[in-house]
């Protein structure tokens, strides 16, 4: 039972999908028809999701209607069957304000010509752009053809052969893109490659080169790669997330192009979906922590053998500690892995923990049972449940025939907090980092010339209220082309009122989406009256071009206390 779906797969379960859209940049919709196919039912009714869809009609259907909106569900689609009926087609268009599309105008694109086009389903989405059966727990293949009103590359997540697509596995519903923008693609190796606008295209190249290793590195480690190729597609900047592991087509935020492969490990995270997520899915948005708690481990399994134990004990250290941050920020019916989210939609339970605590939780099991029993274990955990949706029940039950542990799995999942025997990680590369803090703070100079990305976010960290302007004057943090530098300098400017910083701002808050990145800055803004001032004069600019996701999560924060 999926809380967040009205379909009832119980008693009709959609098997296969035909999408034949257009896609018209100029209204900002999509209109098209679906193509539901399912076994031979007698069963009287089929009920869909939606959200804001118009239904023209239904065909081979004795009727239907649609049901009144749920804020968060949408409206069911109930769809009145002929007796052995085994498939309907709905012909319907999308609303311009569809929760799982984005269409930017030129000026929002890298390009400034054209305009983009891309969806987001996760988590419940894909009811805003097609009618379907959306629970995870429901597993479609599907084909589908896309046409656009101005000539423009249509691509989706799937076996590509010019403007037809075809996914030959059973995916979940929220896996389902599509993306069309003025698109050029660059090869990274035999079975993978990058899409990406023009201007961005072959830097994207240089920073994914390593993408190959990464895919044998997991497949070394926990089996065949299943799904055929392996793409990335760089969005532009207004992109919610930093990835999403659409199969065969990451999705991908530009933020990561930071020139040296330092923000990599997002490719790692995408691709390690490819096992845990797309291959092995969760069946419910409760059970989110089995799709994100193993990739986040495999992820950091990947930067282990491709950059080394150094690169991955750094990333790990400062993950640990955002998670501790956010979690003081949770209540503690958060902090669990198993989440609560009855009443709630799927998107608010998308906090560190199912990341963070989930992967901490299998780097304790890990250690419990040593590193080789513990791949093999994962290993076969992929083969039995490839291609299927499981609880976190079915997960415990499987752990418990296949290995013994001492770990209090029933607290780590159900409980807050971080049980004591935890695997905490540790960098030594950070206890230098921390030495180079505090000679520094005593006024001395130091070394940073052959710092990475994450030695400097744990120095920013770890210095607690610095003179900005010396910070400033010696390492010309405004002008850094890393995101995730340069989003840490601006919370430390919010923070110290630094006007250098403050005045960077507006600039990066109109140009760039990440919630990642706007969450916290938004946030720091709203912690005194001057800067929840500023807080809302820049979203009222900024709030237009960001993703309705993104706008839902800002919403929350800028508006709460109104
Ligand atoms: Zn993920």
């Amino acid at each position: 039972m999926d809380i967040h779906s009205w379909s009832r797969p119980d008693e009709v379960q959609v098997r296969h999908l035909e999408l034949d859209l257009d896609v018209h940049f100029d209204r900002k919709i999509l209109t098209g028809a679906a193509t539901l196919h399912f076994d031979p039912t007698s069963h009287p009714e089929l009920v869909l999701d939606t959200r804001d869809l118009e239904i023209h009609s239904v065909e081979n259907a004795a009727g239907f209607e649609v049901g009144a909106r749920d804020p968060i569900l949408g409206a069911p689609l109930r769809i009145r069957l002929t007796p052995g009926c085994s498939w309907v087609r709905v012909n319907y268009s999308t609303s311009p304000n569809a929760s799982g599309l984005q269409w930017l105008d030129p000026a929002q694109t890298a390009g400034k010509r054209m305009p983009f086009l891309y969806t987001q389903s996760q988590a419940i989405h894909a009811r805003s752009w097609i009618p379907l059966q959306d629970s995870p727990a429901v597993r479609i293949t599907f084909e589908g053809r896309v046409r656009t009103s101005n000539g423009l590359s249509a691509v989706m997540a799937a076996e590509r052969a010019g403007n037809h697509f075809r996914m030959r596995h059973p995916v979940p519903s929220y896996l389902i893109a599509l993306a069309a923008g003025d698109l050029e693609f660059r090869s990274l190796g035999e079975r993978c490659g990058v899409f990406a606008e023009p201007s961005l295209v072959d830097a994207a190249r240089r920073e994914f080169a390593d993408t190959e290793a990464m895919i044998r590195a997991v497949e070394e480690m926990f089996g065949p790669y299943r799904w055929g190729r392996y793409d990335l597609l760089v969005l532009p900047p207004s992109f919610p997330f930093g990835g999403m592991e659409n199969p065969c087509l990451t999705f991908a935020t530009p933020t990561i192009l930071a020139g040296d492969k330092s923000l990599v490990a997002l490719v790692a995270h995408e691709l390690a979906h490819s096992w845990s997520g797309n291959l092995v899915t969760n069946a419910t948005w409760s059970d989110f922590w089995l799709n994100e708690g193993f990739t986040v481990y495999i992820e950091g399994r990947i930067i282990e053998k491709v950059y080394g134990q150094d690169r991955y004990a750094m990333e790990a250290t400062l993950a640990r500690r955002e998670l501790d941050r956010e979690m003081e920020s949770l209540p503690e019916s958060d902090r669990v892995l198993y989440l609560p989210l009855a009443g709630r939609d799927p998107d608010d339970g998308c906090t560190l923990v199912p990341y963070q605590k989930g992967a901490l939780l299998l780097r304790t099991l890990e250690r419990e049972v040593g590193r080789d029993r513990f791949d093999a274990f994962l290993r076969s955990y992929f083969d039995h449940f490839a291609f299927r949706s499981i609880s976190t029940a079915e997960f415990l039950n499987y752990f418990r025939t296949e290995l013994s542990t001492t770990v209090p799995l029933d607290e780590w999942i159900y409980s807050p907090g971080i049980p004591a025997s935890a695997a905490e990680p540790y960098s030594d590369a950070f206890t230098c980092v921390e030495t180079a803090a505090s000679r520094w703070r005593n006024g001395e100079t130091i070394d940073t010339s052959r710092w990475s990305t994450q030695e400097w976010l744990h120095f920013l960290r770890v210095l607690e209220k610095p003179d900005l302007a010396r910070l400033e004057a010696e390492f010309h943090l405004s002008r850094t082309g890393n995101a995730e530098i340069l989003s840490q300098w601006l919370a430390m400017s919010i923070q110290a009122q630094f006007e250098p910083g403050l005045a960077l701002l507006d600039s990066f808050l109109c140009s760039v989406g990440r919630r990642k990145f706007l969450k916290p800055l938004y946030s720091e803004l709203l912690k005194t009256p001057e800067g929840a001032e500023r807080a809302r004069s820049i979203y009222r600019r900024a709030r237009p071009g960001y993703h309705p996701i993104a706008q839902h999560t800002i919403d929350g924060l800028v508006f709460a206390d109104r």
